[in-house]
């Protein structure tokens, strides 16, 4: 049996997955990186978007591959109305046919965050519940999702190879390796619309009262949870740390 014969016959093991996408997939053009897993799982791909400030990058390539990969959004139910105006019209100037907007369950909102300032007592907390929790949900119809990560952005992404395993997912990262200039220079040869809020100083936009401008000379992402220890809302750790971080952090609650 060939180890690729191997690897199908078995239960879905994440590890051997991204191990084997990795060694099968040499290229530096994310449409590739982004064929290759659509090919290789089908309706089990999705796509995870913000909407953010360089979402249209990723949502253009794939877009390019095809139109019909899901695209997974949290509406926290925290975010700029500019952000979902802006889901909107990427939605209709890219042609996009399949995006799934994800909300947090109002039963978790009832019982831990009835009065919706969580986020001012308990980041993750309020995180887990508006993020963690529904697109764990949602990615139990997935083995690989992709997301718009790039290493130029420092801290826990500094290391990211195209595919990794997490969660026994096979996360994928097609702009890994593209820097902040291919980023600006794919948005203008393609002519993609900013995100409204990159013109008013945002650099880096997730829920409104997370996010502030950044300064000139500061990190894109400095802006996030500015002045608290937290970097990353949690999408990308493992289950079972955004749950003891949330149940750690809630514990006076
Ligand atoms: S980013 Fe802020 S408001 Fe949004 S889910 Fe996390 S803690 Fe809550």
């Amino acid at each position: 049996m060939t180890a690729l014969a191997a690897i199908e016959a078995a239960p879905f093991d994440a590890d051997a997955e991204a191990a084997y996408m990795a060694d099968k997939v040499k290229t530096e053009d994310p449409r590739e990186v982004i064929r290759a897993a659509l090919a290789r799982y089908g309706d089990r791909f999705a796509l995870v978007s913000s909407f953010g400030a360089e979402s249209a990058v990723l949502l253009h390539l794939a877009a390019e591959v095809s139109k019909d990969i899901p695209i997974l959004f949290l509406d926290t139910g925290k975010l700029f109305g500019e952000t979902k105006r802006y889901r909107d019209t990427l939605i209709a100037s890219l042609g996009l046919t399949n995006v799934i907007t994800l909300t947090p369950e109002a039963s978790d909102l009832a019982e831990r965050d009835p009065k919706g300032i969580l986020w001012s007592q308990n980041l993750n907390g309020c995180c887990f519940i508006r993020k963690v929790v529904p697109l764990e949900k949602a990615l139990e119809g997935y083995d690989a999702w992709a997301s718009g990560r790039k290493r130029f952005q420092g801290g826990l992404r500094a290391a990211l190879p195209h595919f990794e395993a997490g969660d026994n997912r096979v996360k994928v990262n097609p702009l890994a390796y593209w820097t902040k200039d291919d980023i600006a220079a794919y948005m203008k040869a393609h002519d993609l619309p900013e995100h409204p809020l990159v013109a008013e100083g945002f650099r880096s936009i997730g829920c409104m009262p997370c996010t502030d401008r950044v300064g000139e000379g500061e990190e894109d992402r400095a802006g996030r949870w500015r002045g608290q220890a937290k970097t990353e809302c949690g999408i990308h750790l493992s289950f079972q740390e955004n749950a003891a971080l949330a149940s750690y952090d809630s514990s006076g609650l």
